[in-house]
């Protein structure tokens, strides 16, 4: 039994997310306390408790503290089962990490999957819809993961209530990627989505990124998003290159204009921009456990990014607890760091 004390490192849901799928993925039972004890209100929230069941239903496990606020939990997988299965986060809470959560387990089923996730898609602290299909999985499809993602509704913060359906294929074996440096030039595309507010909100977005960036008029869109589960307004900045994608989003909030919204976006963007690394800090976190897969089958990775959040860190020190793999990290003088994954072998 692996023991995972939830209160290491970042002490939040993404030690208790990671050492779930780990520990289905690798067939390894784990026990998991002082869950969230990082958080000021400790203990399984909603959303971490629909990605306990995400799991338990995937991977036929036995598991005990499925149960709102609980602080311990212990999970015995069991077999890996692709097939269909709906799943409902019942609040805002993410659907994306509910998705993200299950997809290692289903990678590595017997079958192919058919999932579909209620929850929020465009959630606060949360990866959004857009960020996981145009940043995380094609990056995933470069590490031979085959996965397809449509959005049926959409869940805006702090409504929620969308719906997203997955595809999965069952992986061949994960392979490492390199993401060392941006290749190509710059291909801009900034989205703002509205949902039953006027469209307005979203153009004054656009216009003040348009003006202060200069970008080609052609890179920006307002979509009156017409199936959500309430109403809302988010704008994305996409950072495309030819190797990888970063995607910045502003929520807009009642009381906040929207040009504000806009220009804090835009400056989170450009300090990503700036920071001239291919992947960004949330990629970063997000990255590691797929390649800890692909480093623990023996395929290297390694990428170039900002300075390691706390949330990378601790991924780290999850990652070594469930696989057979070394992750080297090196500062360079203009503050990026090199991050390499490789199998204990080397
Ligand atoms: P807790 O409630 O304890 O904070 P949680 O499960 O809601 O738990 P975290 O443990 O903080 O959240 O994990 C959030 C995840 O969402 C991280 O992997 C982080 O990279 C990702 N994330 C947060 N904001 C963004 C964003 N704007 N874009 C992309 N990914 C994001």
């Amino acid at each position: 039994m692996i023991e995972i004390n939830g209160n290491e490192g970042e002490g939040g849901g993404q030690i208790v997310r990671s050492s779930l799928a780990l520990a289905a993925v690798t067939g390894q039972p784990a026990r998991i306390t002082n869950i969230r004890g990082g958080r000021k209100k400790p203990g399984l929230l909603r959303q971490h408790l629909a990605g306990l069941r995400a799991i338990r239903a995937v991977c036929s496990g036995e598991v005990e503290g499925d149960r709102l606020g609980s602080t311990e939990l212990t999970l015995v997988p069991g077999k890996l089962s692709g097939g269909e299965h709906h799943f409902e986060v019942g609040s805002a809470g993410s659907a994306i990490l509910v998705a993200q959560t299950i997809l290692p387990v289903l990678l590595h089923a017997d079958a192919p999957s058919t999932i579909s996730i209620g929850g929020g898609t465009h959630a606060a602290w949360a990866p959004p819809f857009d960020f996981f299909s145009r940043c995380y999985l094609p990056l995933l499809a470069k590490m031979n993961a085959e996965v397809e993602v449509d959005i049926e509704s959409h869940g805006f913060y702090p409504s929620g209530g969308g719906r997203i359906a997955m595809k999965v294929q069952p992986t061949t074996g994960m392979e490492g990627i390199t993401l060392a440096d941006r290749v190509g030039r710059l291909q801009p595309k900034v989205t703002a989505l509205v949902s039953k507010i006027p469209e307005l909100v979203g153009q004054r977005e656009c216009d003040v990124i348009a003006r202060k960036t200069g970008w080609d008029k052609k890179a920006f869109q307002v979509v009156d998003v017409q199936q959500a589960g309430g109403p809302g307004n988010v704008v994305m900045i996409e950072l495309a290159f030819d190797n990888v994608c970063e995607l910045i989003i502003g929520f807009g909030k009642v009381g906040v204009k929207a040009e504000q919204v806009a220009r804090a976006t835009l400056r989170d963007a450009r300090t990503h921009l700036f920071s001239e690394v291919p992947v960004g800090v949330y990629l970063a976190d997000q990255l590691l456990l797929p390649m800890g897969l692909a480093a623990h089958s023996g395929h290297r990775s390694e990428f170039r990014t900002r300075p390691l959040s706390l949330h990378s860190r601790t991924h780290i020190d999850v990652l070594k607890r469930f696989l057979d793999v070394n992750v080297q990290t090196v500062s360079a003088e203009d503050g990026s760091v090199h991050v390499t994954v490789e199998g204990r072998e080397g």
